[in-house]
């Protein structure tokens, strides 16, 4: 059986040509970037070259790029890293109710450690509001991290407006772009942001690298100390094949960015329109237009997401549930429930993302799977029965 994947937004398959970049790096250039010899040099011009890749990507300078082991590790490094080097300026930091569990959770190790978090709500299409954002401005505030896009339901936050008020009111304004880096333009300075978060994985790289931009002049401290790596910013010898995948990652989507984001977006409403007219008591979760290219959310009333991804994993088709996530944990996504959905319907929501290997028939494929899914699990829901 052939298999669908449609989990793009988890992770993505390492393009050919990135592994062609990557593989010398392994083996004849196997070089520690920290020695002086030619090994050494030519791993140390090889992570110049990524870092000068993804600078020109968002319109930074090359000194303002720090590689890491990933999406996480540059959330906490941003967070952390402002919070704690601006604690005589103030303790209070602004996010918002659905951003990714790496800027939550790095919260909530805050708050433990003496800082005050305000967690914006968003209004029913998953939108912070920029006006509740300069509304929860205080004296104390020292960043604000609201996230470029969101990872479950796609929406697009107003990341420009955002920024330009945190950079009205001498605020640092960090976003986690790593859901939409690569697949959306971005502009550092046009767009008012001081940090950025990517990941390789999302875009076609390796699996644990990513990166972070730094704005000149944002006090920071790190948390990764040792050796001189990365001027200091991120201690520990190089992952210089991961970096070398990055760079080549970050070439091809700038390159192919305009004509896939056509092309995802058709098919992206192919598969919503499809869905809908199949099955009765849809709900696409996330702003209709202001979203990802690639992303699908719907809550599928009276059965359980769970059921239906182990039903399409049965037929091939590989998607996500945002209603648990994979600890086994029964609590509905936070991200749904921001939106205002109850308990039981977020439990009923499945996400399909859709990337560079998605094709039309595939589309048409999940949409007859998931209709017969659907009408098979009704069948035995006692809630579908009590409500028809
Ligand atoms: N932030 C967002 C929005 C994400 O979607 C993810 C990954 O799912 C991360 C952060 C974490 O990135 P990584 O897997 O590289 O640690």
């Amino acid at each position: 059986m052939k298999r669908i994947y449609m989990d793009y937004a988890a992770t993505t398959p390492v393009h050919p040509e990135v592994v062609k970049a990557m593989t010398p790096y392994f083996t004849e250039k196997f070089g520690n970037a920290s020695t002086i010899y030619s090994f050494g040099r030519e791993a140390k011009a090889a992570i110049e070259e990524s870092r000068d890749i993804f600078a020109k990507s968002i319109g930074a300078d090359i000194s303002e790029i720090v590689f890491t082991s990933g999406g996480t590790e540059s959330d906490n490094f941003a967070i952390i890293g402002v919070a704690y080097a601006n604690k005589k300026k103030g303790n209070h930091i602004i996010t918002c109710k659905i951003e990714h569990h790496a800027v939550l959770e790095t919260c909530h190790y805050l708050e433990k450690e003496g800082f005050k978090i305000t967690y914006l709500p968003v209004d029913k299409d998953g939108i912070v509001n920029p006006e509740d954002v300069k509304k929860a401005i205080t004296k104390e505030t020292v960043l604000i991290t609201i996230m470029f896009a969101n990872n479950e339901i796609g929406v697009i936050e107003p990341v420009k407006e955002i920024g330009k008020i945190a950079r009205e009111n001498g605020v640092f304004f960090h976003t986690d772009a790593v859901q939409a880096f690569g697949i959306l333009p971005i502009d550092v300075d046009d767009l008012n942001i001081d940090l950025l978060s990517i990941s390789s994985h999302k875009i076609y790289g390796p699996k644990g690298v990513g990166g972070i931009f730094i704005k000149k002049g944002v006090k920071m401290v790190s948390f990764v100390h040792g050796g001189e790596q990365e001027r200091k910013r991120r201690a520990g010898t190089e992952n210089v094949s991961g970096i070398v995948g990055l760079g080549k990652a970050i070439e091809i989507a700038m390159k192919e960015m305009p004509k896939e984001s056509k092309i995802l977006t058709v098919l992206r409403d192919k598969l919503i329109k499809g869905i809908m007219e199949k099955i009765s008591d849809v709900r696409l979760n996330g702003h209709p237009a202001n979203r990802l290219p690639g992303n699908v959310n719907l809550s599928i009333k009276y059965i359980e997401g769970e059921s239906m991804i182990l039903n399409l994993d049965m037929e091939g088709i590989c998607a996500s549930t945002g209603s648990a996530c994979t600890s086994g944990s029964l609590e509905p996504s936070h991200v749904l429930l921001a939106l205002g959905l109850s308990h039981e319907v977020a439990h009923g929501s499945l996400r399909f993302s859709l990337g560079k290997y998605t094709s039309e028939k595939d589309i048409e494929k999940a949409i007859t799977s998931l209709s017969k899914i659907v009408d098979r699990l009704r069948k035995l829901s006692p809630l579908y029965k009590k409500d028809k």
